[in-house]
């Protein structure tokens, strides 16, 4: 190139025509590049195409149409055939086999040219070799279609909002949940107002809103209705999604069902609750002092009052009137004792609760985690062994934790924490065909006098009653069943009971 010469004007120098150049071009492209008369016929083909198909420098006869892969064989044709019929412009994607055997997806469009009399007179056209580019939509679709299939298939309901709250997608999981048909995109607003229960829908509907508007994360348990009519509680979360800007663009959100979890917690508050009044009346030492306090009163009242009555009545002249109040006065203290009295046979009635058929593994697992604080505040190490294929029992199910709670805790004292090896082994087998048995089993001191441990106030303890073993006794007995101790052979002892298992319909 000359310095000072405008680059057009180097492209044309010397005596090559405008059409030559642009044969040089063509023929140097990597591309594939032809042109055919007006039936289609090639004239010419450039170099990387005759070298894709393995062609002689002559494209005699050359038919592309026997290069197309079969299966896109007919779509191809017909485009062609309809471009050279009607002189539209040709467009296809297909596949060619090349001269090594593979087969390539190109993208062919070709224009006609025209003469004079805007005949067309000629096909000129290229070949785009889209490969990459179809192997990459392949890509995109298949990990699109992972990607829904495990939107589906996730064990959690999820949801897409825009950002002013418009649900625009939920996953299989939850359209199945609410009974929803996703063909039909219009029955989810109007399935979203009714979906939650009536008492969750004003503190929902106010901490989404606000979450929309501030952008804060979206967390709430609240119950939805499933499409047979029942509410059930989920956990739900939502996260907005930001673009570069930070502007929220979606929001995405996870619920999943906690229903079981909720139930489970409240029925284990329940019998914790229970438990707690159960072990608040068990506990008799306790309950002794107040006892004696409560009746000590009245009675040092009465002492008192019939003092003062007999020293109204002995004076001369006896004051009739003050002997008579001070009379009164014991009448209502003895109202008061009697009183305190009933209180405290209330206290010890046990009103009798329904029986309900109960796994017993259950109880004594509900019983440990119920009083974990207790053991782990000892050190002593739980063993279980618990039989899973025994039969459930009809039981009074508070009575039941009553009765493993003490045996439990009698087993924790009779180990001091002297003793390395404060090991509780408590077992649940089959005993015989018609009871299950439960054994729990100490490394304790062992009974010091097992004939007597169920008589009432037995107690070698300094703080004991001695009415755990008689109570719990009575208890096992109320259900038809069995209980005893005794002494293990090495060390410890094993106190164990039996239930009679529910009779089969
Ligand atoms: P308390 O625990 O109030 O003494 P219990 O009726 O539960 O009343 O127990 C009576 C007595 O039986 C206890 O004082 C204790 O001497 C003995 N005893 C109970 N359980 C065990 C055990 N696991 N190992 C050794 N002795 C026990």
């Amino acid at each position: 190139m000359s310095e000072g010469k405008p680059l057009s004007r180097v492209d044309f120098q010397g005596d090559r025509d405008l059409a030559e150049l642009a044969r040089d071009l063509v023929e140097a492209l990597p591309g594939h590049v032809w042109s055919a008369d007006r039936d289609g016929q090639f004239t010419y083909i450039n170099p990387s195409m005759q070298e894709y198909f393995g062609l002689e420098s002559s494209k005699e006869g050359f038919d592309w149409l026997e290069h197309v892969y079969t299966e896109d064989y007919d779509a191809a044709s017909a485009k062609w055939r309809h471009s050279l019929q009607t002189g539209e412009i040709f467009e296809s994607e297909h596949r060619l086999t090349g001269a090594n055997g593979e087969h390539r997806w190109f993208r062919t469009k070709g224009r006609p040219s025209r003469d004079t009399l805007h005949r067309v007179a000629a096909w000129h056209g290229q070949n785009v070799d889209i490969e990459d580019q179809k192997a990459a939509e392949e890509e995109l679709k298949a990990r699109t279609v992972e990607l829904s299939l495990l939107v589906d298939m996730v064990p959690s309901h999820l949801w897409r909002l825009t950002p002013d709250g418009m649900t625009t997608l939920v996953n299989k999981r939850m359209a199945d949940f609410l009974g929803l048909d996703l063909s039909n995109v219009s029955t989810l607003e109007s399935v979203m107002d009714t979906m939650f229960h009536p008492d969750d829908v004003e503190p929902v509907s106010t901490e989404l809103t606000r979450c929309l508007a501030t952008g804060d994360s979206f967390s709430m348990r609240y119950r939805l209705l499933r499409a047979d009519g029942v509410f059930r509680w989920m956990s739900g979360r939502a996260e907005p999604l930001r673009d570069q800007e930070g502007n929220i663009v979606q929001w995405f959100g996870l619920c999943h069902d906690i229903e079981d979890q909720v139930q489970a917690t409240a029925a284990l508050r329940r019998s914790a609750e229970k438990l707690a009044q159960a072990t608040q009346a068990a506990n008799l030492s306790q309950l002794s002092a107040s006892i004696a306090h409560e009746i000590n009163q009245p009675l040092a009242a009465i002492a008192a009052d019939s003092d003062a009555c007999s020293r109204w009545l002995s004076i001369d002249p006896p004051n009739v009137e003050r002997g008579k109040l001070a009379a009164a006065r014991i009448a209502e203290d003895v109202v008061a004792v009697t009183n305190v009295v009933g209180r405290i046979r209330a206290l010890f009635q046990h009103k009798p609760q329904p029986r309900t058929v109960e796994d017993i593994n259950h109880l004594i697992n509900e019983v440990l985690s119920l009083m974990s604080d207790e053991i782990a505040a000892t050190t002593t190490r739980i063993d279980t062994e618990l039989n899973p294929s025994l039969p459930p029992v009809l039981v009074d199910r508070v009575q039941v934790q009553q009765v493993l709670v003490n045996l439990i805790r009698n087993g924790i004292q009779a180990m001091d924490s002297t003793n390395p090896m404060r090991l509780l082994r408590i077992k649940s087998d089959r005993d015989g065909p018609s009871a299950v048995g439960i054994s729990v089993e100490d490394s304790g001191s062992g009974f010091g006098d097992p004939d007597r441990v169920f008589e009432p106030f037995f107690t070698t303890k300094s703080t004991g009653m001695g009415m755990g073993l008689p109570i719990c006794r009575s208890m096992v007995e109320s259900h038809g069943g069995r209980l005893w101790v005794k002494n293990n052979e090495t060390v410890g002892a094993t106190v164990a009971f039996t239930l009679p298992i529910e009779a089969p319909n």
